[in-house]
């Protein structure tokens, strides 16, 4: 197919839009005012079914596709439903992947995490430790369905020519985020745990595994403004920042905390001034996940969220929201 100049940014699907990324995406590109925004719940369009994607993208001409749509969750669910994370992820992709390309979508921008990088990557992460060594066994299948949808848009490209992008956002948090205790990640549930044992005055509340882990953060609305900004570079300033085979860009704020900080954190911000008891017995996961975000600063984007602002906007959120939350 003759590849036609980026309509700027004409229809845009954003794949997901009822998850954490995709509902900030839609916010972002509402305040930009730019393009016709386009959803399906996963009830109107089942993304991991071939045929209803490939009809859904030749009915609807859609020009720019947002790919955050995924099954996600904390280190128990992928831990304990690995064959679910990587079906699922991969046929997410590669239907819209795929779907992208046959109805001559211009620009595609697919989402990662950054579990793809080896478990003992040298820290901070580059985007180049890709592949260098074997990956965390806690998340193995979601991170192998994340890796393959990098290269499926590398792959695009090369054969293509298409511009398919890649972005690998650190640990995200934010509104509209997974609470649910035994599935969520770190933080919206130390925020839940902490909220629950003030309301209680529990004088203690249980963090997992050792507390030593570090983990990067970035609220997701930072992580949305990251991928606007992606988004709109032009294809010449894209490309010209990344290799045709290492064409990810990492997403993340740069500085990290241990999982006791956090908590610490946390604490303060949710007024519980109990004590905190670590549990040795859950699994730690990474040592240490801190992406290198010299790329994406060269690009032009900084984030601007601090940790703490982040945190004490989602408490106020989770509080909003606490009826519906603990009624699920
Ligand atoms: P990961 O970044 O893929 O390891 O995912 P998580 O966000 O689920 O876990 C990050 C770290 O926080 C791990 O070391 C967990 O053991 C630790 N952690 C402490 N308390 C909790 C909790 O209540 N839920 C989750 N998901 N992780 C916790």
């Amino acid at each position: 197919m003759a590849k036609e100049e980026f309509k700027e940014p004409g229809k845009i699907f954003v794949a997901g839009h009822r998850g954490m990324v995709g509902s900030a995406l839609v916010r972002c590109l509402e305040q930009a005012g730019e393009g016709q925004l386009l959803t399906r719940t996963r009830s109107q369009l089942d993304l991991t079914r071939q045929q209803e994607v490939e009809s859904f993208f030749v009915d609807e001409k859609i020009n720019t596709v947002y790919l955050a749509a995924a099954r996600v969750g904390g280190i128990k669910a992928n831990n304990e439903y690995p064959a679910d994370f990587i079906r699922q992820n991969l046929q997410i992709q590669t239907n819209v992947i795929e779907s992208a390309f046959q109805a001559g979508v211009s620009r595609l921008l697919f989402l990662g995490s950054s579990c793809i990088y080896p478990r003992l990557a040298d820290q901070p992460m580059r985007e180049d430790a890709l592949m260098t060594g074997p990956l965390e066994g806690t998340n193995e299948a979601y991170a192998v369905a994340k890796i393959a949808g990098i290269k499926m848009c590398e792959s695009y490209r090369r054969q293509h020519g298409c511009d398919f992008r890649s972005a690998m956002p650190t640990n995200l948090y934010g509104p509209d985020d997974n609470f649910d205790l035994e599935t969520s990640h770190v933080l919206p549930a130390l925020l839940r745990k902490f909220h629950q044992a003030t309301i209680n005055s529990d004088p203690l509340v249980r963090v997992w595994g050792s507390g030593r882990p570090r983990r990067e953060f970035l609220h997701v609305d930072d992580m949305a403004a990251a991928s606007c900004h992606l988004m709109g570079l032009s294809e010449e300033r894209y490309w010209s920042a990344v290799s045709e085979r290492c064409s990810h860009v990492n997403v993340g704020c740069g500085s990290d905390v241990s999982i006791a900080e956090l908590a610490e954190l946390i604490a303060t911000v949710t007024g519980f001034s109990g004590s905190i008891e670590f549990d040795p017995d859950l699994p730690d996961g990474t040592p240490r996940k801190l992406l290198d975000v010299s790329r994406l600063e060269s690009m032009g984007w900084k984030a601007a969220i601090t940790l703490e602002q982040g945190i004490r906007q989602t408490d106020s959120w989770m509080v909003e929201h606490w009826d519906e939350l603990v009624a699920e």
